[in-house]
């Protein structure tokens, strides 16, 4: 078997590569850039400028991408959730900008649905607001959202996401919100691809939405999106660039490097220049030929499904059913870690089936990852 050659400054630091087939997941890097990517990043790495006439360039392709009237290029979806937030308690008032994190006199409630709760919400927090959950797992009710509006109110958050309860559609949503005179802030991080999704949600009356920049779009892993109304970006640059003001603001410790910046409007022009359909078509034939491979085991039911809003990008889920014999899933996971290049695969999700997510798995490697399954379940020896 060919194996992939280490990359010196990984094997220098003794860090083994891993195959990734769990997604854009930050615990395993993101995404890889491509390389007109690296290059633009490398170029940038050449001359200084105005780090404030960069970022509002940058700022102008994402709200171009975006559909939006403006926009901005942050250390990431959790620091546009943090400078979202920020920009809906400050406008553009620096008395309250440099006052934050502490918001005496400030609106400083953040609502979100009960079902959306999820492991990054802590960031709209880090501005110095609170969320406070609304409406009821069994299903949200617009009265609900009334009910719990309030004059502390100072935003509506609203999640997409795998496995995420989602309480009212966002139309509505945003229509309870704007009769309260309330911004609502779409956090989408991973929802990209489909292309589609950076223009839908502000389509939808969303007054900001924010996504990773590492993630489907191909930028460096620590840049994001916000993009949203002109009014919001303003303030949100004051939270983030006042880069000559007495107090550095509550992003300060978000800043994006001129590399990045490039980096990440390279790789956003790129996504957008991409062929999806192609990008797709390459998920499906990795994902086929791992059913295939994994055909003919009793128990064994091998689906290939999305993308939807659960799975990124069409991806082979393995169900274990009645008359399976083989090792559990949990034991297949922990084996599937013990070799080299060691395999992530996907959360799962419903039960305790294992999914095998396509979009970082790099050419050949869906082949080791047959070989090590086929090992794992059956006992059997690579087939070549
Ligand atoms: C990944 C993710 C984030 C965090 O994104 P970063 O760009 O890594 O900061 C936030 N929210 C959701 C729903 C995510 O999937």
């Amino acid at each position: 078997m060919t194996t992939k050659r280490v990359p010196e400054a990984y094997a220098r630091l003794g860090v083994k590569p891993v195959i990734n087939a769990q997604s854009w997941v930050t615990a395993l890097g993101g995404s890889l850039m491509r390389p007109e990517v690296l290059r633009a990043m490398d170029e940038a790495a050449t001359a200084f400028v105005d780090m404030t006439d960069l970022n509002l360039a940058a700022g102008k392709v994402v709200a171009r991408a975006c559909g939006a009237e403006a926009g901005l290029v942050t250390a990431g979806a959790s620091a546009s959730e943090t400078i979202a937030i920020a920009a809906c308690m400050t406008g553009t008032d620096e008395a309250k900008v440099e006052q934050l994190p502490n918001t005496a006199g400030m609106k400083d409630q953040v609502l979100i649905f009960k079902g959306e709760r999820n492991r990054y919400d802590m960031a709209f927090e880090v501005p110095g607001a609170r969320l406070v959950e609304w409406g009821m797992l069994g299903g949200a009710k617009p009265y609900q959202l009334e009910a719990a509006i309030t004059d502390k109110t100072v935003a509506i958050a609203t999640v997409f996401g795998p496995f995420i309860r989602r309480g009212l559609p966002l139309p509505e949503l945003c229509e309870i919100a704007h009769k309260h005179g309330v911004p609502v802030v779409v956090d989408a991080a991973a929802e990209v691809p489909p292309m589609e999704n950076l223009t839908k949600f502000i389509k939808q009356g969303a007054d900001l939405v924010l996504f990773s920049g590492g993630k489907g779009i191909g930028g460096p892993q620590n840049t994001g999106l916000l993009a949203g109304r002109k009014d919001l970006i303003d303030a949100g640059i004051v939270n983030s660039l006042n880069l000559h003001s007495p107090r550095a603001g509550i992003a300060r410790g978000m800043k994006v490097s001129k590399e990045s910046l490039v980096g990440l409007v390279t790789a956003l022009e790129l996504f957008l220049e991409s062929d999806e359909q192609s990008m797709l078509a390459g998920w499906t034939k990795k994902s086929t030929y791992l059913q295939s491979r994994l055909k003919g085991i009793p128990g064994l039911r091998v689906v290939i499904e999305g993308p939807d809003p659960n799975r990124h990008g069409p991806q082979p889920v393995l169900y274990f059913e009645s008359g399976y014999q083989g090792p559990k899933p949990a034991e297949i996971r922990k084996r599937l870690l013990e070799k080299d290049p060691p395999i992530h695969v996907g959360g799962g999700g419903v039960r305790d089936e294992i999914n095998v997510v396509m979009v970082n798995v790099q050419d050949g490697e869906e082949v080791i990852i047959a070989d090590r399954l086929l090992e794992i379940i059956k006992g059997a020896k690579p087939a070549r």
